[in-house]
This record gives C-alpha cells, structure tokens and sequence, in this order.
C-alpha cells in the first residue's frame, strides 16, 4: 500500500477470487461457472456493426435489456436495475442501506463482508445451524438490512418461499436483500413477492444459468422507490455501468428460455449423479440447490483433496474458514467432466 492511500481504507481486506489459472488447462470447477456456452442468440449479435456501434456510449438506462428482464418476470421497467455483475448491485445496495447496519450468515459470499468494510458499514454474522442451514428466526426484527443468498453460497441450502416470506413479515421495518445467484438450478425465485412487500429487493446474475460470467451482468428486481435509491447511486458512480456488448448478449439470453432451460436441467441432474456417486465413496454432502456441493469425508482433509485434485488438473475450490475448512467445493460440470473428477477422486481416496 502506498502512503497515499486514505486512512480509513488501510484495513481493507479485498475479496478473493477463485483462482483463474493461466498456466495449464485444468478441469475447472473452482468459480461456479456454466459449463455449456452462452446462447447462440447471444453469440450470433454480436456482429461488425455492433462493434461499430462502441464508438458511441451505452444506453444509460439499459432499456432493452431491462424491457427484455420485465417480461421474462413480468414486472414493470421501474422495478428493474441492471449491473456490471451482480456484485455491482450489491455494492449499490451497501452504498443505498448500509446506514443502520446490516446482517448475513457466518458462512455465505464472502463480498458481504468486503462491501461492508469498503462503505464502513457494521454488520453482524450470524451463525447457520449445525448442519449448515439459515434459520430464519435467527433474522426477526433484525432493524438492519438483511442480506440472504438463497441457494446460499458455499452451503448451497435453499430456503423455500414460504420460510423467505416468514423473513419479509418479521422484518417489515428494513431492506431484506435476496441474492438468487444460483436460483435457476432448482429453487423458486422470489420476485414473485416484490408487490407485497416494498421492502425486497431480489438480486440476479447472468453468470451463472445464462453461462455470461464474462460479460458480467446482474440486475435487482424490487418496488418501484427501491429502484429508484438504487439509481440514484448507480447514475452517482457509473451511468454506463453496463456496456453495449454484455447488454445485448444479455438480452439475447433472457429470451432463449429453451436453451437456459435445457442448460438448468443438465446441470441439475448432473449434480444429482455427483451427489450420488460422492455419498456411495462415504462422502458427505451438504443438500444443494445450487451449481455447486460442499462435500467432506473422514478419509482426507479439504485442503489435502483439494491438493490432490489440483495436481491431478482438476480446480475446486477450498475454503480456510474454520467451519468449513474440512470441505472442499466442487461446481457442477459437463458430464465429461464429472467423470474425470469422480475417478480423481476415487484414485486419491484408494478406492
Ligand atoms: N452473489 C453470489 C451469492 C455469488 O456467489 C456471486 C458470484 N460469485 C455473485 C453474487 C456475483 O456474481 P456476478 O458479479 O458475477 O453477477
């Protein structure tokens, strides 16, 4: 760090990503991206003249991608943000209701608690339930913005609309953030409830069900006034947050449900098979709902498996956190690919 840096930003403590090695070609299952490829639509208009057409700002307001997210939820356009990757939104949403605090799980997206240093916002971590789950209760009248991501990043627990009305009700007099990340492998988004209740706001991404982590879009669902504040600080940081090519690659995408819909399927069953084949090797594995498990087993330590799979070419993701730190997790691959990993796997465990 420089001595030029401001004081109050000395303790920052960046995120971390995944690694994205250079250097070989690994089987990649370490950062949660689609293995299939964006969407031909998306792919195919990408042409000459919309290269040309970089010489020029993108649309402040994103408007036909975000008329292309209305119909898809059949919301209205002033319900709709749309971000440079999901992350931005979220920064936007610590930047609009970081005031009065805010609270999350111990063990969720580790850019929680990197935004809440960033914007010096206070936030209180709240532990799962021994086998990893969100208990709602823990969140009543929490009088501070609540942040869920629902499947919840690293677990992968789902929590079913009902159990995220029952956190709406209790908390009626703050924000409560869903972040649907990993909604499309097998859950049930809430957008439907933005109407009942003002105080939601319903995060999205492209990079993970519509396979665009590169183009880097998200969007946020919620009343109308949410929007708003939400606007207010995107068009105070960066009107051209989301630039031309990703819009339209975006769009595109959004309206091959087909194609998202086949991708989702194959990612689902592919977990299932996974699920099934780690629990026959005597692994556990934590349910999941998302493109990604959290397994472990007796036989050899988290950070040891990820070694040795890593050696083996293939990436997974390791975790030092104290709770998780026997775990390793795995994203969901092609078939192919879970082929390989399972007799990696078999290979290190001796079986
Ligand atoms: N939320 C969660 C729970 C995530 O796991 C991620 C991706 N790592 C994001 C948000 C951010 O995704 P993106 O910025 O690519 O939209």
């Amino acid at each position: 760090m420089s001595k030029f840096l401001a004081q109050k930003l000395n303790t920052l403590k960046p995120y971390v990503p995944g690694e994205q090695p250079k250097d070989a070609q690994y089987i990649k299952l370490n950062t949660n991206e689609n293995p299939y490829s964006p969407s031909k639509y998306s792919v195919d208009a990408i042409d000459r003249e919309q290269i040309e057409k970089l010489k020029l700002y993108s649309d402040p307001e994103s408007f036909n991608l975000r008329t292309a997210i209305a119909n898809y939820y059949n919301v209205n356009l002033q319900n709709i943000i749309v971000g440079n990757g999901s992350d931005e939104i979220l920064a936007f949403i610590f930047a609009a209701y970081g005031e009065c605090g805010v609270v999350f799980p111990d063990i969720t997206y580790g850019f929680y608690r990197v935004f809440a240093n960033l914007y010096g916002v206070k936030y209180d971590a709240i532990p799962l339930t021994d086998d990893y789950k969100i208990d709602v209760n823990d969140y009543e009248k929490a009088n501070k913005t609540v942040i869920i991501a629902n499947p919840n990043a690293q677990t992968g627990d789902y929590l079913t609309l009902i159990q995220i009305e029952e956190l709406l009700k209790n908390n009626r007099e703050n924000v409560v953030v869903i972040d649907e990340a990993y909604i499309d492998f097998g859950g049930e988004s809430a957008v439907k409830l933005i109407d009942k209740y003002e105080n939601l706001i319903v995060v999205q991404t492209f990079s993970k069900s519509r396979s665009l982590a590169g183009a880097r879009v998200g969007f946020a669902v919620a009343s109308s006034a949410l929007i708003a504040d939400l606007n207010a600080v995107k068009n105070s940081f960066n009107p051209y947050n989301v630039n031309r090519l990703s819009a339209l690659l975006a769009e595109k995408a959004i309206k091959d449900k087909e194609y998202f819909i086949q991708n989702c399927n194959k990612i689902i069953a592919t977990r299932k098979r996974l699920v099934e084949n780690l629990k026959s090797l005597g692994f556990f594995v934590i349910p999941s709902k998302a493109n990604f498990i959290m397994t472990k087993t007796e036989k050899i330590s988290g950070e040891r498996l990820y070694l040795q799979l890593k050696e083996r070419g293939v990436l997974v993701r390791y975790f030092s956190d104290e709770r998780i730190k026997n775990f390793v997790r795995i994203t969901i691959g092609t078939d192919e690919q879970t082929n390989i990993l399972i007799a990696k796997i078999k290979e290190i465990i001796g079986e």
